[in-house]
């Protein structure tokens, strides 16, 4: 035991940590015991800043009493029932509550577990919903490269990080990806959205004429790629993509699971970049990721086409155990309330130009190649030391965690996603201890 009365693992072998140096932690664990509003608490009491909203996703800040409160009441009515062809109330209430959110006119909702069944569940829905149509020849997915849409096969097929990919094989078939929209140089240092490279979206049309529309079904995209970095869409690219898959009878896929429930000052980022797609995937915020839950928001003639189009029966073979758990379902519902309540992305939005003007001040500091930042996004981007990529980065965000602050790092990135709840004061400690960190490294 110790201050906060936290059993000590006996035993740190059995936990194959995902996506993790499990060698190195199990030398070095670093543990986390608690939470509580803008913070982590160490197992011997030591606060930690926390600069990423958990892996962003706690966006209402943690610990929040009314969360709590309306998981445990659910846990007291109702534990679970089962999800075919059986329905809870308190499913169908979130779902309403999800569609008060999304863009006008996409108003059913499928409910997951995380993101990357959202994502695999997304893929499914296109297909089926061309199937639907009788478009059956309709099955090519395109993705992007560096996009995240988690591990699924379908996912992280379509996702773009090869390190992701190399290990497990060929994956999907009939999958092609567009460019990135990072790296080019009259981009660097931009605030908001970069004002170069919308043209990168005409390839879509290329590969319409390498291989027919009529074979092409979903393109897929984060709004904003987080977790390879924090990639900011160019002005103008994706009004391009909506323009290009509605020529072409594609289903636009936008991946919300960061940038849902008021990351970038919105409830769903389709709002504030003023595109909206076919197809919306969401988790983590959804819930605060107090109880994990993702789902799938669908523009209502891809439901119409795929439940009026069906024979008799089922009409979706697609669904799972927890879909809409009840607990998680309250969670959801709860957290929307503190979000609607709380004005959060009104929050976020208020506090943005402090948040962007305090990223921007570290390009001042040493080894600083980029910065990117969009709503209650921000990417610091550190050249790599030579031929050891991501290790500075790994660095800076041991020297943040030892000084009381939580970053996280993608390759030789610092990505920062506080809690939607930060203040001035939160600010300028995370982008300090951070400025500190980066000097301390180069040091
Ligand atoms: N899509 C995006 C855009 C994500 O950022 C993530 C998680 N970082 C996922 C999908 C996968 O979510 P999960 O880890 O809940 O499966």
């Amino acid at each position: 035991m110790n201050e906060l009365n936290v059993p000590r693992p006996n035993n740190l072998d059995a936990y194959w940590m995902p996506y993790s140096d499990n060698k190195y932690f199990k030398a070095n664990p670093r543990m986390i015991a608690r939470a509580e509003g803008m913070s982590y608490f160490t197992p011997d009491g030591r606060e930690i800043l926390d600069g990423t909203a958990g892996l962003w996703c706690c966006n209402a800040g943690h610990g929040r009493r009314e969360i709590k409160e309306a998981i445990q009441q659910q846990a007291a009515i109702l534990d679970y029932a089962p999800t075919f062809q059986l329905g809870h109330p308190i499913a169908f209430e979130a779902a309403a509550r999800i569609a008060e959110l999304t863009p006008e006119g996409m108003d059913k909702v499928f409910f997951t577990n995380s993101g990357s069944e959202s994502a695999d569940t997304a893929l499914k829905i296109a297909l089926a919903y061309h199937k639907a149509r009788g478009e059956s020849s309709r099955v090519r997915l395109i993705g992007r490269e560096r996009g995240y849409h988690g591990v699924g096969f379908g996912g992280m097929s379509v996702g773009g990080i090869g390190g992701n990919r190399k290990q497990f094989g060929a994956l999907l078939p009939y999958v092609d990806h567009l460019p990135h929209t990072h790296g080019i140089e009259a981009n660097l240092f931009a605030k908001g959205q970069p004002e170069h490279g919308a043209h990168l979206a005409e390839v879509l049309e290329n590969l319409v004429a390498l291989h027919g529309a009529e074979t092409i079904a979903a393109v897929m995209v984060e709004p904003i790629a987080g977790s390879t970095g924090v990639l900011v869409p160019p002005k103008g690219y994706l009004e391009r993509l909506r323009e290009l898959c509605t020529k072409h009878g594609i289903l636009l896929i936008f991946d919300e699971v960061i940038t849902g429930f008021g990351r970038i000052g919105t409830p769903f980022g389709a709002e504030r970049l003023g595109v909206t797609p076919d197809i919306i995937t969401m988790a983590k915020g959804l819930t605060n990721a107090a109880v994990p839950m993702g789902a799938v928001a669908v523009r209502n003639g891809v439901y119409d086409a795929i439940v009026d189009g069906a024979p008799a029966g089922i009409e979706l073979f697609h669904g799972y155990t927890y879909s809409g758990h009840p607990l998680a379902a309250a969670a959801a519902i709860a957290t929307m309330e503190l979000h609607r309540a709380e004005d959060l992305p009104g929050r976020a939005r208020a506090i943005e130009p402090y948040w962007q003007e305090a990223a921007h001040s570290l390009r001042s500091s040493p080894n600083v190649i980029d910065i990117r930042d969009y709503g209650l996004i921000a990417g610091i981007e550190l050249a790599p030391r030579a031929g050891k990529a991501g290790q500075r980065a790994m660095d800076v965000f041991r020297r943040c965690f030892d000084d009381g602050v939580l970053v996280r790092v993608t390759g030789d990135i610092v990505a920062l996603s506080p809690p939607l709840i930060i203040e001035k004061p939160h600010v300028d400690r995370l982008i300090g201890t951070l400025d500190a960190a980066i000097r301390a490294e180069a040091a």
